[in-house]
């Protein structure tokens, strides 16, 4: 059984950086009693910037090997080149991470992977920081093909230019669920501490992650969070991690006495939406039907007025239903849209 479905949610927790000894030291003894499952520590850190603390390197690592023997917990730390993952096997780490801004770079991977090849450690592959679940779904295709068994997929979120977000890093949540459409046996755990960028949002992040049946959660625990020297303002303590936990709510996918009710539901829903779709068929065929006549009659086919009468009654067809106004407005912009294309393509194919 793959390492990171033994439990559910499986939760890694530690700093974002291993800074010094006595600092790990504390890591150790403060999740020993946690229901944490593994225990994170960046040895190398991916900076932004120069100047900045960079990780403590092999040093850190014998620092791991110690916070395993007094935990009792499987350790981790992030890779980014050969080296680095040589060096984690040296020290007998349990687990490593691709990270985001490595995940990008499929000769970085490549790399990782053939140096994990042969090896029996597990490895979690962040998404890469920008919303591409092909890049995504071709690391783990990489690390798959060395022949690692134990891997899990890490969500951390997607850095998109919008100054308004409330998140470090956009969880646009529609990839990972794609990425786990795909793989159906690869766990994915959410990192909620890059996500979230702030510690007061961190537990609804969670509890939306297990609401969405993700595997497990990581987040960044730092004896003294303020003082951390990377990743300050997202790290809490580890009392809070413990109130985190306790109050997460674990949903379960289907339960016996509920199971007969949500058949009956869905199959209500399935009928509902093969009619949703037959309705739009129907709908299309008539927008062709108009087409033709304004490709005959040399009408333009966008008109601004029929456009704003559409998203006005429609809108508040939706507010008469109870339905949200923003969502009736993108439903119709996507069937105007697909509209306008349907005619522009009648009037394309008869124009001389
Ligand atoms: C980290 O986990 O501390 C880290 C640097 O992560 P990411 O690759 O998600 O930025
Ligand atoms: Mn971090």
């Amino acid at each position: 059984m793959n390492l990171f479905s033994t439990q559910k949610p499986y939760i890694i927790a530690g700093p974002c950086g291993a800074e010094d000894e006595a600092q790990m030291m504390r890591v150790a003894e403060s999740l020993r009693e946690l229901p944490v499952h593994m225990i994170r520590a960046g040895v190398w850190k991916p900076r932004s910037k120069p100047g900045h603390f960079e990780g403590r390197g092999e040093l850190a690592l014998a620092w791991l090997k110690e916070v395993k023997r007094i935990s009792g917990k499987p350790v981790c730390t992030e890779v980014a080149n050969q080296e680095q993952v040589t060096l984690a096997l040296k020290y007998g780490l349990d687990a490593v991470w691709i990270g985001a801004r490595t995940t990008v770079n499929p000769f970085l991977v490549q790399e990782i992977a053939d140096a994990l090849a042969g090896t029996s450690i597990a490895v979690m592959i962040k998404n890469p920081v920008n919303p591409d679940v092909e890049l995504w779904s071709g690391a783990y295709e990489r690390i798959q093909k060395s022949g690692i068994t134990n891997i899990a997929a890490i969500h951390r979120g997607f850095s998109v230019h919008d100054p308004g977000s409330i998140y470090r890093n956009k969880p646009i949540w529609s990839i990972p669920i794609e990425l786990k459409r795909r793989y159906k046996d690869l766990p994915v755990i959410c990192d909620v501490s890059h996500i979230g960028g702030n510690r007061t949002i961190l537990s609804g992040i969670a509890q939306r992650a297990l609401d969405l049946d993700f595997d497990g959660l990581m987040i960044e625990t730092h004896p003294e969070p303020d003082a951390a020297l990377s990743d300050a303002k997202q790290q809490i303590t580890p009392e809070r991690l413990a109130e985190i936990l306790e109050q997460l709510i674990i949903r379960h996918i289907q339960t016996d006495h509920a199971q007969g009710d949500i058949e009956q539901i869905r199959l209500i829903l399935d009928s509902m939406d093969a009619e949703i779709v037959a309705l739009l068929g129907k709908r299309m065929e008539l927008v062709k039907e108009l087409g033709q006549i304004k490709s005959d009659n040399n009408i333009a086919i966008y008109q601004q007025d029929r456009w704003r009468e559409i998203i006005e009654t429609r809108s508040a067809w939706g507010e008469q239903n109870d339905l949200n106004v923003d969502f009736i407005r993108k439903i119709f912009e996507l069937i105007h849209d697909r509209s306008i294309k349907t005619q522009i393509d009648i009037l394309t194919k008869q124009s001389p």
